[in-house]
């Protein structure tokens, strides 16, 4: 319990590795057009980070259910890849809705976030989509406050993607960050007010929403053994931010 609670000065140090990964997301985005591959993504990330000199958090990384390590410095998930895409020689097409995660380490810290968005010309259903998870991502950044538990945020997320009528990536959630980038606690997706662990003073957490054009969530991986794709085939979208439970409230590290 001790380790997941951070002081001011190192959620300070967090911010700055937040803001190495805000930075490349922004890079990534700018750059991401018609015909650009997802590896030249890669190599944008790659440079921002290097840039700013930090290290990337996903390259090599290969958590126990992983029987190879991911080859990427970002995720880049398009359509109806929801997560883990691996940035591949694939060149962006109009109207593809690409999702990109990016995790970077600065003096032994970690940040952690991922946005979704539309290359060339959008089809209004997928605009819908990628704002109902930025919503649901901000509905459970306002309930990353001391006193409320786990369970609070995490029917906040869930709640407002299922009125909306999408479905949420099963298994899959967001989780306490730091010194590693998946630590304590698991912060789920869905969940029951009231319930769960007591948010408290100096949490630090990364809140991702997964959210599916209808469906229960259900998935499949490629065979790259990587790439989770929507079982029903429909497209999906993915927004996270690390964020700090403080005195003044939530902050917010991952940002420019
Ligand atoms: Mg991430
Ligand atoms: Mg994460």
């Amino acid at each position: 319990m001790m380790n997941m609670i951070k002081s001011p000065d190192e959620i300070a140090l967090m911010r700055e590795a937040g803001r190495v990964v805000a930075n490349a997301l922004a890079a990534v985005r700018e750059a991401a057009a018609v015909g650009v591959s997802l590896k030249e993504l890669d190599d944008v990330a790659a440079a921002s980070i290097a840039d700013a000199g930090a290290t990337p958090a996903f390259l090599n990384y290969r958590p126990r259910w992983a029987s190879v390590p991911f080859p990427g410095v970002i995720c880049t998930s398009v359509n109806d890849a929801v997560v883990h895409g691996i940035p591949n020689g694939y060149r962006l097409q109009d109207g593809d809705l690409l999702s990109v995660d990016c995790g970077a380490f600065l003096e032994g810290w970690c940040g952690d976030a991922a946005v979704s968005f539309v290359v060339g010309t959008a089809d209004p259903v997928d605009q819908e989509l990628i704002a109902a998870t930025d919503a649901a991502l901000a509905r459970g950044i306002e309930a990353a406050r001391i006193g409320n538990k786990m369970g609070d945020l995490a029917y906040a997320i869930g709640g407002a993607a299922q009125r909306a009528g999408y479905g949420l990536l099963a298994d899959h959630g967001g989780h306490g960050i730091g010194r590693t980038m998946h630590a304590e606690p698991p912060v789920p997706n869905s969940g029951r007010p009231g319930r769960g662990l007591k948010l408290t003073e100096g949490l630090v957490i990364a809140i991702e929403p997964m959210l599916i054009l209808g469906g229960d969530g259900d998935y499949y991986h490629d065979d790259d053994e990587w790439t989770l794709r929507s079982a029903n085939g429909r497209r999906a979208a993915h927004s996270e931010h690390t964020v700090a439970v403080t005195a003044e409230g939530p902050v917010i590290l991952t940002l420019p």
